[in-house]
Protein backbone atom coordinates (compact mmCIF):
# COMPACT_ATOMS: atom_id res chain seq x y z
CA UNK A 1 0.00 0.00 0.00
CA UNK A 2 1.66 3.35 -1.05
CA UNK A 3 0.49 6.67 1.01
CA UNK A 4 -0.16 10.01 -0.43
CA UNK A 5 0.28 13.21 2.15
CA UNK A 6 -1.68 16.36 1.05
CA UNK A 7 -0.31 19.55 2.82
CA UNK A 8 -3.10 21.95 3.12
CA UNK A 9 -7.10 21.69 3.10
CA UNK A 10 -7.46 24.51 1.40
CA UNK A 11 -9.25 24.85 -2.15
CA UNK A 12 -6.65 23.60 -3.86
CA UNK A 13 -5.50 20.71 -1.13
CA UNK A 14 -9.15 20.09 0.17
CA UNK A 15 -10.21 19.57 -4.01
CA UNK A 16 -6.82 17.16 -4.23
CA UNK A 17 -8.05 15.25 -1.16
CA UNK A 18 -11.65 14.43 -2.79
CA UNK A 19 -10.53 13.43 -6.11
CA UNK A 20 -7.45 11.24 -4.87
CA UNK A 21 -10.22 9.64 -2.50
CA UNK A 22 -12.57 9.00 -5.16
CA UNK A 23 -9.71 7.06 -6.92
CA UNK A 24 -7.64 5.54 -4.49
CA UNK A 25 -10.23 4.88 -1.48
CA UNK A 26 -9.49 1.36 -0.25
CA UNK A 27 -6.33 0.53 -2.33
CA UNK A 28 -3.75 2.95 -1.13
CA UNK A 29 -3.42 5.44 2.02
CA UNK A 30 -4.43 9.19 1.95
CA UNK A 31 -3.69 11.59 4.72
CA UNK A 32 -4.38 15.47 4.92
CA UNK A 33 -2.28 17.88 7.36
CA UNK A 34 -3.49 21.33 7.90
CA UNK A 35 -3.58 23.84 10.58
CA UNK A 36 -6.94 24.90 10.39
CA UNK A 37 -9.92 23.61 11.92
CA UNK A 38 -12.35 24.83 9.31
CA UNK A 39 -12.90 25.01 5.86
CA UNK A 40 -12.99 28.77 4.20
CA UNK A 41 -14.67 29.27 0.79
CA UNK A 42 -12.23 32.56 0.25
CA UNK A 43 -14.40 34.34 -2.00
CA UNK A 44 -17.18 34.94 -0.04
CA UNK A 45 -14.70 36.62 2.30
CA UNK A 46 -15.51 40.04 0.98
CA UNK A 47 -18.66 39.64 1.76
CA UNK A 48 -18.68 39.01 5.50
CA UNK A 49 -16.36 41.97 5.45
CA UNK A 50 -19.35 43.80 4.42
CA UNK A 51 -21.95 41.93 6.69
CA UNK A 52 -23.71 40.65 3.77
CA UNK A 53 -22.70 37.18 5.42
CA UNK A 54 -21.54 35.53 8.88
CA UNK A 55 -18.42 34.02 9.48
CA UNK A 56 -20.56 30.42 10.02
CA UNK A 57 -21.75 31.22 6.50
CA UNK A 58 -18.60 30.79 4.66
CA UNK A 59 -16.59 28.20 6.90
CA UNK A 60 -17.60 24.63 8.12
CA UNK A 61 -15.09 22.37 10.19
CA UNK A 62 -13.60 19.80 8.67
CA UNK A 63 -13.13 16.72 10.74
CA UNK A 64 -16.87 15.50 10.25
CA UNK A 65 -16.37 15.51 6.61
CA UNK A 66 -12.84 13.72 6.68
CA UNK A 67 -14.35 11.10 9.01
CA UNK A 68 -17.32 10.69 6.84
CA UNK A 69 -14.82 9.91 4.03
CA UNK A 70 -12.51 7.82 6.06
CA UNK A 71 -9.25 9.73 5.70
CA UNK A 72 -7.38 10.99 8.11
CA UNK A 73 -6.91 14.53 9.25
CA UNK A 74 -4.07 15.93 11.10
CA UNK A 75 -4.66 19.54 12.56
CA UNK A 76 -0.79 20.36 12.34
CA UNK A 77 1.22 22.90 10.25
CA UNK A 78 4.01 21.13 8.30
CA UNK A 79 7.69 22.52 8.75
CA UNK A 80 10.24 20.67 7.07
CA UNK A 81 10.91 17.79 4.20
CA UNK A 82 13.16 15.12 4.25
CA UNK A 83 12.91 13.90 0.61
CA UNK A 84 15.32 11.69 0.86
CA UNK A 85 14.41 10.64 4.70
CA UNK A 86 17.02 11.32 7.35
CA UNK A 87 19.38 8.60 9.55
CA UNK A 88 16.21 8.05 11.90
CA UNK A 89 13.90 7.88 8.92
CA UNK A 90 15.41 6.34 5.74
CA UNK A 91 11.75 6.92 3.96
CA UNK A 92 10.62 10.27 2.41
CA UNK A 93 8.95 12.05 5.08
CA UNK A 94 7.17 15.49 6.17
CA UNK A 95 8.00 17.05 9.72
CA UNK A 96 4.83 18.24 11.45
CA UNK A 97 3.88 20.11 13.88
CA UNK A 98 0.05 19.74 15.73
CA UNK A 99 -1.67 22.67 15.97
CA UNK A 100 -5.00 21.30 17.54
CA UNK A 101 -4.90 22.39 21.22
CA UNK A 102 -4.93 18.71 22.35
CA UNK A 103 -1.34 18.44 21.34
CA UNK A 104 -0.17 22.15 20.00
CA UNK A 105 3.40 21.77 19.46
CA UNK A 106 3.95 18.35 19.72
CA UNK A 107 5.75 17.07 16.37
CA UNK A 108 5.42 13.81 14.28
CA UNK A 109 7.11 12.74 11.21
CA UNK A 110 4.77 11.05 8.35
CA UNK A 111 6.30 8.91 5.71
CA UNK A 112 4.89 9.67 2.41
CA UNK A 113 5.60 7.96 -1.38
CA UNK A 114 3.91 11.13 -2.77
CA UNK A 115 3.38 14.49 -1.76
CA UNK A 116 1.20 17.30 -3.02
CA UNK A 117 1.95 20.57 -1.25
CA UNK A 118 -0.87 23.33 -1.30
CA UNK A 119 -0.02 25.05 1.64
CA UNK A 120 -1.36 28.49 -0.35
CA UNK A 121 0.53 31.67 0.92
CA UNK A 122 1.85 33.15 3.94
CA UNK A 123 0.01 37.00 4.08
CA UNK A 124 3.21 38.51 4.45
CA UNK A 125 2.03 41.88 6.24
CA UNK A 126 5.47 41.96 7.86
CA UNK A 127 6.79 43.28 4.43
CA UNK A 128 5.48 46.34 4.86
CA UNK A 129 6.17 48.34 8.25
CA UNK A 130 2.41 49.04 10.18
CA UNK A 131 0.36 47.12 7.70
CA UNK A 132 -2.26 44.51 8.79
CA UNK A 133 -4.63 43.70 11.48
CA UNK A 134 -1.49 43.79 13.97
CA UNK A 135 -0.83 47.02 12.34
CA UNK A 136 -2.96 49.59 11.31
CA UNK A 137 -5.14 48.43 8.12
CA UNK A 138 -7.57 45.80 7.63
CA UNK A 139 -7.64 42.54 5.63
CA UNK A 140 -10.26 40.32 4.18
CA UNK A 141 -7.97 37.42 3.21
CA UNK A 142 -9.56 35.18 6.46
CA UNK A 143 -12.85 34.87 7.81
CA UNK A 144 -11.87 36.05 11.28
CA UNK A 145 -9.98 39.25 9.60
CA UNK A 146 -12.73 40.04 7.23
CA UNK A 147 -15.32 40.23 10.45
CA UNK A 148 -12.65 42.64 12.13
CA UNK A 149 -12.48 44.53 9.12
CA UNK A 150 -16.44 44.86 8.79
CA UNK A 151 -17.23 45.94 12.67
CA UNK A 152 -13.98 48.73 11.79
CA UNK A 153 -16.18 49.66 8.91
CA UNK A 154 -19.45 49.82 10.93
CA UNK A 155 -18.13 52.34 12.68
CA UNK A 156 -16.93 54.31 10.47
CA UNK A 157 -20.17 54.06 8.83
CA UNK A 158 -21.89 55.22 11.67
CA UNK A 159 -19.31 58.18 12.18
CA UNK A 160 -20.86 59.04 8.77
CA UNK A 161 -24.58 58.68 10.03
CA UNK A 162 -23.51 61.24 12.64
CA UNK A 163 -22.18 63.51 9.97
CA UNK A 164 -18.79 63.11 9.97
CA UNK A 165 -16.87 62.37 6.34
CA UNK A 166 -14.35 60.02 6.40
CA UNK A 167 -12.04 58.36 3.94
CA UNK A 168 -12.07 55.28 2.87
CA UNK A 169 -8.86 53.10 1.12
CA UNK A 170 -8.33 50.25 -0.24
CA UNK A 171 -6.09 48.35 -2.40
CA UNK A 172 -3.12 46.84 -2.26
CA UNK A 173 -0.51 47.31 1.01
CA UNK A 174 2.83 46.59 -0.86
CA UNK A 175 4.57 46.85 -4.45
CA UNK A 176 4.59 43.18 -5.05
CA UNK A 177 1.59 42.52 -3.94
CA UNK A 178 -1.25 39.74 -5.79
CA UNK A 179 -5.02 39.48 -5.84
CA UNK A 180 -6.34 43.05 -6.77
CA UNK A 181 -9.07 41.38 -8.19
CA UNK A 182 -10.24 40.69 -4.16
CA UNK A 183 -9.13 44.34 -3.33
CA UNK A 184 -11.83 45.33 -6.28
CA UNK A 185 -14.14 43.26 -5.00
CA UNK A 186 -14.10 44.38 -1.44
CA UNK A 187 -14.09 48.49 -3.08
CA UNK A 188 -17.22 48.41 -4.72
CA UNK A 189 -19.04 46.20 -2.36
CA UNK A 190 -18.12 49.24 0.55
CA UNK A 191 -18.97 51.39 -1.80
CA UNK A 192 -22.71 49.77 -2.49
CA UNK A 193 -23.16 49.12 1.38
CA UNK A 194 -22.41 53.21 1.73
CA UNK A 195 -25.10 54.21 -0.84
CA UNK A 196 -27.84 51.87 1.06
CA UNK A 197 -26.89 53.21 4.02
CA UNK A 198 -27.54 56.87 2.90
CA UNK A 199 -24.12 57.64 3.69
CA UNK A 200 -22.32 57.91 0.13
CA UNK A 201 -21.93 61.44 0.22
CA UNK A 202 -20.16 61.56 3.60
CA UNK A 203 -17.33 59.29 1.81
CA UNK A 204 -13.89 59.73 0.06
CA UNK A 205 -13.44 56.47 -1.66
CA UNK A 206 -9.33 55.59 -3.03
CA UNK A 207 -8.13 52.88 -4.52
CA UNK A 208 -4.33 52.28 -4.42
CA UNK A 209 -2.58 49.58 -6.16
CA UNK A 210 0.66 48.75 -7.80
CA UNK A 211 -1.29 48.08 -11.03
CA UNK A 212 0.01 49.77 -13.99
CA UNK A 213 -2.95 50.86 -14.73
CA UNK A 214 -6.28 50.26 -13.70
CA UNK A 215 -7.93 46.56 -15.01
CA UNK A 216 -5.06 45.00 -15.26
CA UNK A 217 -5.65 42.48 -12.11
CA UNK A 218 -1.74 41.00 -12.22
CA UNK A 219 -2.65 39.69 -15.73
CA UNK A 220 -1.51 42.63 -17.58
CA UNK A 221 -4.75 43.54 -18.41
CA UNK A 222 -6.99 42.25 -21.16
CA UNK A 223 -9.08 43.09 -24.48
CA UNK A 224 -13.00 41.64 -23.34
CA UNK A 225 -15.87 41.24 -25.53
CA UNK A 226 -18.69 43.29 -24.04
CA UNK A 227 -21.91 44.01 -26.01
CA UNK A 228 -20.26 43.04 -29.44
CA UNK A 229 -17.79 45.50 -29.14
CA UNK A 230 -13.72 45.13 -27.85
CA UNK A 231 -13.13 47.05 -25.13
CA UNK A 232 -9.71 47.01 -22.83
CA UNK A 233 -10.50 45.98 -19.25
CA UNK A 234 -8.35 49.45 -18.49
CA UNK A 235 -11.36 51.68 -20.10
CA UNK A 236 -13.99 48.85 -18.47
CA UNK A 237 -12.12 49.28 -14.85
CA UNK A 238 -11.89 53.58 -14.93
CA UNK A 239 -15.33 53.80 -16.53
CA UNK A 240 -16.51 52.34 -13.27
CA UNK A 241 -14.29 53.67 -11.24
CA UNK A 242 -15.80 57.36 -12.71
CA UNK A 243 -19.31 55.89 -12.15
CA UNK A 244 -18.94 55.15 -8.42
CA UNK A 245 -16.85 58.18 -7.73
CA UNK A 246 -13.78 56.38 -6.64
CA UNK A 247 -10.18 58.41 -6.90
CA UNK A 248 -7.46 56.11 -8.27
CA UNK A 249 -3.94 55.90 -7.60
CA UNK A 250 -1.99 53.22 -9.28
CA UNK A 251 1.68 52.41 -10.06
CA UNK A 252 1.83 52.51 -6.18
CA UNK A 253 4.04 50.55 -3.57
CA UNK A 254 2.76 51.05 0.15
CA UNK A 255 5.80 51.80 2.03
CA UNK A 256 4.54 51.90 5.29
CA UNK A 257 1.11 52.27 7.70
CA UNK A 258 0.73 54.08 10.23
CA UNK A 259 -2.36 55.34 12.66
CA UNK A 260 -4.52 57.11 9.92
CA UNK A 261 -2.13 57.36 7.62
CA UNK A 262 0.31 55.71 4.96
CA UNK A 263 3.37 56.01 3.31
CA UNK A 264 3.70 55.07 -0.53
CA UNK A 265 6.10 55.25 -3.41
CA UNK A 266 5.29 55.52 -7.11
CA UNK A 267 7.19 54.36 -10.12
CA UNK A 268 8.55 57.38 -10.70
CA UNK A 269 10.50 57.24 -7.56
CA UNK A 270 8.30 60.08 -5.77
CA UNK A 271 7.16 59.31 -2.19
CA UNK A 272 3.71 60.50 -1.08
CA UNK A 273 0.99 59.90 2.09
CA UNK A 274 -2.63 59.03 1.96
CA UNK A 275 -4.43 60.07 4.90
CA UNK A 276 -7.29 57.67 6.12
CA UNK A 277 -10.33 56.70 8.34
CA UNK A 278 -10.38 53.21 6.84
CA UNK A 279 -8.10 51.18 5.08
CA UNK A 280 -8.33 47.38 3.86
CA UNK A 281 -5.03 46.63 2.46
CA UNK A 282 -3.97 43.38 1.12
CA UNK A 283 -0.50 41.89 2.20
CA UNK A 284 1.86 40.18 -0.40
CA UNK A 285 1.80 36.73 -0.61
CA UNK A 286 4.69 34.39 -0.39
CA UNK A 287 5.53 30.83 0.36
CA UNK A 288 4.35 29.16 4.08
CA UNK A 289 8.55 28.61 5.08
CA UNK A 290 8.67 24.87 4.36
CA UNK A 291 12.09 23.79 4.26
CA UNK A 292 14.17 20.60 3.02
CA UNK A 293 16.55 19.05 4.18
CA UNK A 294 18.81 16.14 2.22
CA UNK A 295 19.67 12.60 4.03
CA UNK A 296 23.09 14.36 4.36
CA UNK A 297 21.36 16.76 6.68
CA UNK A 298 22.46 19.65 4.51
CA UNK A 299 19.29 22.66 4.72
CA UNK A 300 18.07 22.18 0.66
CA UNK A 301 15.44 24.41 1.34
CA UNK A 302 16.87 26.95 -2.00
CA UNK A 303 16.89 23.70 -4.22
CA UNK A 304 13.26 22.72 -3.81
CA UNK A 305 11.83 26.28 -3.14
CA UNK A 306 12.10 29.83 -5.18
CA UNK A 307 13.62 32.38 -3.31
CA UNK A 308 10.00 33.53 -2.74
CA UNK A 309 9.18 30.07 -0.58
CA UNK A 310 6.84 28.80 -2.98
CA UNK A 311 8.33 24.97 -4.46
CA UNK A 312 9.65 24.59 -7.81
CA UNK A 313 7.89 22.39 -10.40
CA UNK A 314 8.38 21.74 -14.26
CA UNK A 315 8.18 25.53 -14.89
CA UNK A 316 11.23 27.70 -16.58
CA UNK A 317 12.86 29.36 -13.62
CA UNK A 318 15.47 30.61 -15.58
CA UNK A 319 14.87 34.76 -15.13
CA UNK A 320 14.01 35.53 -18.89
CA UNK A 321 13.64 39.08 -19.84
CA UNK A 322 9.78 40.10 -20.23
CA UNK A 323 10.17 40.24 -23.91
CA UNK A 324 11.05 36.60 -23.89
CA UNK A 325 8.13 35.11 -21.88
CA UNK A 326 6.77 31.94 -23.72
CA UNK A 327 3.74 30.62 -22.40
CA UNK A 328 5.93 27.11 -22.06
CA UNK A 329 7.49 28.89 -19.09
CA UNK A 330 4.60 28.00 -17.28
CA UNK A 331 4.04 24.20 -15.29
CA UNK A 332 1.72 21.78 -16.78
CA UNK A 333 2.59 18.88 -14.13
CA UNK A 334 3.42 20.80 -11.36
CA UNK A 335 6.06 18.14 -10.59
CA UNK A 336 8.99 18.94 -9.00
CA UNK A 337 12.16 18.87 -11.03
CA UNK A 338 14.12 17.46 -8.68
CA UNK A 339 12.17 14.59 -6.47
CA UNK A 340 9.33 13.33 -9.19
CA UNK A 341 7.41 12.39 -5.99
CA UNK A 342 6.54 15.86 -5.13
CA UNK A 343 3.63 18.15 -6.26
CA UNK A 344 3.07 21.31 -5.74
CA UNK A 345 -0.36 23.17 -6.42
CA UNK A 346 -2.77 26.33 -5.78
CA UNK A 347 -0.86 29.54 -5.04
CA UNK A 348 1.91 26.95 -3.25
CA UNK A 349 3.78 26.67 -6.95
CA UNK A 350 6.46 29.25 -8.28
CA UNK A 351 5.27 30.40 -11.06
CA UNK A 352 8.20 31.12 -13.26
CA UNK A 353 7.35 34.58 -13.66
CA UNK A 354 4.71 37.53 -13.44
CA UNK A 355 1.85 38.03 -15.94
CA UNK A 356 2.08 41.64 -16.14
CA UNK A 357 4.87 43.49 -17.42
CA UNK A 358 7.73 44.37 -14.39
CA UNK A 359 8.34 47.45 -13.19
CA UNK A 360 10.73 49.42 -10.80
CA UNK A 361 10.75 52.84 -9.41
CA UNK A 362 13.22 55.17 -10.17
CA UNK A 363 14.67 54.18 -6.74
CA UNK A 364 14.73 50.22 -7.20
CA UNK A 365 11.79 49.73 -5.63
CA UNK A 366 9.57 46.83 -7.56
CA UNK A 367 6.27 48.21 -8.16
CA UNK A 368 4.03 45.28 -10.00
CA UNK A 369 1.42 42.66 -9.60
CA UNK A 370 2.87 39.41 -8.81
CA UNK A 371 0.95 36.57 -10.49
CA UNK A 372 -2.79 35.53 -9.34
CA UNK A 373 -3.65 31.81 -8.77
CA UNK A 374 -7.14 32.24 -8.89
CA UNK A 375 -9.40 29.45 -7.09
CA UNK A 376 -10.38 28.12 -10.17
CA UNK A 377 -7.28 27.28 -11.62
CA UNK A 378 -6.06 26.09 -8.05
CA UNK A 379 -9.14 23.62 -8.31
CA UNK A 380 -8.48 22.45 -12.08
CA UNK A 381 -4.72 21.78 -11.29
CA UNK A 382 -5.27 20.01 -7.79
CA UNK A 383 -8.04 17.57 -9.48
CA UNK A 384 -5.34 16.73 -12.23
CA UNK A 385 -2.53 16.00 -10.11
CA UNK A 386 -4.41 14.08 -7.61
CA UNK A 387 -5.58 12.08 -10.48
CA UNK A 388 -1.78 11.58 -11.81
CA UNK A 389 -0.64 10.61 -8.62
CA UNK A 390 -3.44 8.03 -8.38
CA UNK A 391 -2.42 6.89 -11.66
CA UNK A 392 1.21 6.33 -10.79
CA UNK A 393 0.02 4.92 -7.51
CA UNK A 394 -2.42 2.03 -8.85
CA UNK A 395 0.30 0.99 -11.88
CA UNK A 396 -1.91 2.64 -14.36
CA UNK A 397 1.10 5.11 -15.56
CA UNK A 398 4.16 6.06 -14.98
CA UNK A 399 5.03 9.58 -15.41
CA UNK A 400 2.10 11.68 -15.10
CA UNK A 401 -0.07 12.29 -17.94
CA UNK A 402 -3.08 15.00 -17.57
CA UNK A 403 -1.37 18.80 -18.07
CA UNK A 404 -3.01 21.61 -16.90
CA UNK A 405 -0.89 24.97 -17.62
CA UNK A 406 -2.19 28.24 -17.27
CA UNK A 407 -1.30 28.30 -20.10
CA UNK A 408 -3.69 26.69 -22.25
CA UNK A 409 -6.35 26.85 -19.36
CA UNK A 410 -9.61 29.26 -19.05
CA UNK A 411 -10.84 30.72 -16.06
CA UNK A 412 -13.97 32.25 -15.02
CA UNK A 413 -14.57 34.82 -12.72
CA UNK A 414 -17.06 36.53 -10.92
CA UNK A 415 -16.34 39.45 -9.47
CA UNK A 416 -18.92 41.30 -6.83
CA UNK A 417 -19.68 44.75 -7.17
CA UNK A 418 -22.09 44.98 -4.41
CA UNK A 419 -24.09 42.24 -2.36
CA UNK A 420 -28.05 42.43 -2.98
CA UNK A 421 -30.44 40.17 -4.71
CA UNK A 422 -32.41 42.96 -6.17
CA UNK A 423 -29.73 45.95 -6.75
CA UNK A 424 -26.39 44.26 -6.64
CA UNK A 425 -23.94 43.46 -9.46
CA UNK A 426 -20.68 41.42 -9.71
CA UNK A 427 -18.65 41.83 -12.98
CA UNK A 428 -18.72 38.46 -14.78
CA UNK A 429 -15.04 37.44 -16.55
CA UNK A 430 -13.40 34.73 -18.83
CA UNK A 431 -10.40 34.98 -19.98
CA UNK A 432 -8.63 32.46 -22.30
CA UNK A 433 -5.56 31.33 -21.75
CA UNK A 434 -4.77 32.58 -18.46
CA UNK A 435 -1.34 33.32 -19.45
CA UNK A 436 -0.81 35.81 -22.43
CA UNK A 437 -0.03 33.65 -26.02
CA UNK A 438 1.20 36.59 -28.46
CA UNK A 439 1.75 33.51 -30.69
CA UNK A 440 -1.77 32.46 -31.32
CA UNK A 441 -3.12 35.34 -30.51
CA UNK A 442 -0.69 38.28 -32.08
CA UNK A 443 -2.82 41.50 -31.23
CA UNK A 444 -4.12 40.97 -27.53
CA UNK A 445 -2.28 37.49 -26.17
CA UNK A 446 -5.93 36.18 -25.50
CA UNK A 447 -8.86 34.80 -27.59
CA UNK A 448 -11.52 37.39 -28.12
CA UNK A 449 -13.73 34.64 -28.68
CA UNK A 450 -12.99 33.36 -24.96
CA UNK A 451 -12.15 36.82 -22.99
CA UNK A 452 -15.84 38.82 -22.07
CA UNK A 453 -16.69 40.70 -19.70
CA UNK A 454 -19.96 41.97 -18.51
CA UNK A 455 -21.40 43.80 -15.13
CA UNK A 456 -24.71 43.48 -13.58
CA UNK A 457 -27.45 41.86 -10.93
CA UNK A 458 -26.86 38.65 -12.95
CA UNK A 459 -23.33 38.38 -11.90
CA UNK A 460 -24.52 38.95 -8.41
CA UNK A 461 -26.80 35.68 -8.41
CA UNK A 462 -24.32 33.21 -9.79
CA UNK A 463 -21.78 34.41 -7.51
CA UNK A 464 -24.48 33.79 -4.66
CA UNK A 465 -25.26 30.51 -6.52
CA UNK A 466 -21.41 29.40 -6.57
CA UNK A 467 -21.22 30.07 -2.97
CA UNK A 468 -23.56 27.45 -1.68
CA UNK A 469 -22.48 25.10 -5.07
CA UNK A 470 -19.02 24.85 -3.65
CA UNK A 471 -19.66 24.72 -0.27
CA UNK A 472 -22.21 21.78 -1.04
CA UNK A 473 -18.66 19.93 -3.24
CA UNK A 474 -16.53 21.08 -0.17
CA UNK A 475 -18.89 19.07 2.24
CA UNK A 476 -18.43 15.99 -0.17
CA UNK A 477 -22.31 15.73 -0.27
CA UNK A 478 -23.64 13.18 -2.73
CA UNK A 479 -22.76 14.07 -6.65
CA UNK A 480 -19.96 16.70 -4.98
CA UNK A 481 -17.82 15.60 -8.19
CA UNK A 482 -20.34 16.54 -11.03
CA UNK A 483 -19.72 20.32 -9.62
CA UNK A 484 -16.78 21.22 -11.78
CA UNK A 485 -13.69 22.84 -10.17
C1 LIG B 1 -10.26 37.93 -0.11
C2 LIG B 1 -10.04 36.99 -1.26
C3 LIG B 1 -11.03 36.84 -2.21
C4 LIG B 1 -10.84 35.98 -3.27
N1 LIG B 1 -11.82 35.86 -4.21
C5 LIG B 1 -11.67 34.99 -5.21
C6 LIG B 1 -12.71 34.83 -6.18
O1 LIG B 1 -13.75 35.50 -6.14
N2 LIG B 1 -12.53 33.91 -7.15
C7 LIG B 1 -11.39 33.16 -7.21
O2 LIG B 1 -11.27 32.34 -8.10
N3 LIG B 1 -10.39 33.30 -6.33
C8 LIG B 1 -10.50 34.19 -5.32
N4 LIG B 1 -9.51 34.33 -4.42
C9 LIG B 1 -8.31 33.49 -4.56
C10 LIG B 1 -8.53 32.11 -3.94
O3 LIG B 1 -8.91 32.26 -2.60
C11 LIG B 1 -7.23 31.33 -4.06
O4 LIG B 1 -7.00 31.11 -5.41
C12 LIG B 1 -7.30 29.98 -3.39
O5 LIG B 1 -7.63 30.09 -2.04
C13 LIG B 1 -5.97 29.26 -3.55
O6 LIG B 1 -6.09 27.99 -3.02
P1 LIG B 1 -4.90 27.31 -2.24
O7 LIG B 1 -5.42 25.98 -1.82
O8 LIG B 1 -3.66 27.39 -3.01
O9 LIG B 1 -4.66 28.21 -0.93
P2 LIG B 1 -5.61 28.32 0.33
O10 LIG B 1 -7.03 28.21 -0.07
O11 LIG B 1 -5.16 29.53 1.07
O12 LIG B 1 -5.26 27.02 1.19
C14 LIG B 1 -4.00 26.80 1.78
C15 LIG B 1 -4.18 25.78 2.88
O13 LIG B 1 -2.90 25.36 3.36
C16 LIG B 1 -2.91 25.40 4.78
N5 LIG B 1 -1.53 25.57 5.23
C17 LIG B 1 -0.82 26.71 5.36
N6 LIG B 1 0.42 26.42 5.82
C18 LIG B 1 0.48 25.08 5.98
C19 LIG B 1 1.50 24.20 6.42
N7 LIG B 1 2.70 24.64 6.77
N8 LIG B 1 1.22 22.87 6.47
C20 LIG B 1 0.00 22.40 6.08
N9 LIG B 1 -0.99 23.20 5.65
C21 LIG B 1 -0.75 24.52 5.60
C22 LIG B 1 -3.82 26.58 5.09
O14 LIG B 1 -4.24 26.55 6.44
C23 LIG B 1 -4.93 26.34 4.09
O15 LIG B 1 -5.81 25.35 4.54
C24 LIG B 1 -9.64 35.22 -3.37
C25 LIG B 1 -8.64 35.39 -2.41
C26 LIG B 1 -8.82 36.27 -1.37
C27 LIG B 1 -7.73 36.44 -0.34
Amino acid sequence: MAKLVILGAGIAGHTAALHAHRKLRGRHELVVVTPNRKWNWIPSNIWVGVGFMGVDDVTFDLAPVYRKLGIPLYQARATTLYPEGSDDQPLPHVEISYTDPERAGQTEKLTYDYLINATGPKLNFAATPGLGPAGHSHSVCTFDHAAETFSRLEACIQRMERGERQTLVVGTGHGTCTCQGAAFEYLFNVEYLLQRRGVRDRADLVWISNEMELGDFGMGGMHIKRGGYITHSRIFAESLYTERGVRWITKAGVKEVQDGHFHYETLDGQSHEQAFDFAMLLPPFSGTGLSAINRRGENITATVFAPNGFMKVDADYSGKPYEQWDPGDWPETYQNPDYPNLFAVGIAFAPPHAISKPAQSAKGTPIFPTPPRTGMPSGVMARQVALNIADLMTGKAEQPTRKSSMARMGAACIASAGAGMLRGSAVSMTVYPIIPDFKTYPDTGRSLRYTSGEIGLAGHWIKYLLHFGFLYKAKANPLWQVIPE
